[in-house]
């Protein structure tokens, strides 16, 4: 599953770790990435 961290907005991929969390800054709420229509590339 991919999720998106609702503060850094990063990429999260979550593993089998039993948490939540951004691996980035920690924090713990993460968006679901699921929907088609939303679409955001990062260029950079
Ligand atoms: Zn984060």
């Amino acid at each position: 599953m991919s999720y998106k961290c609702s503060r850094c907005k990063r990429d999260v991929t979550l593993d089998e770790y039993g948490g939540v969390r951004c691996p980035y800054c920690g924090h713990r709420v993460l968006l679901k990435e699921r929907s088609p229509d939303v679409k955001e590339i990062d260029v950079k």
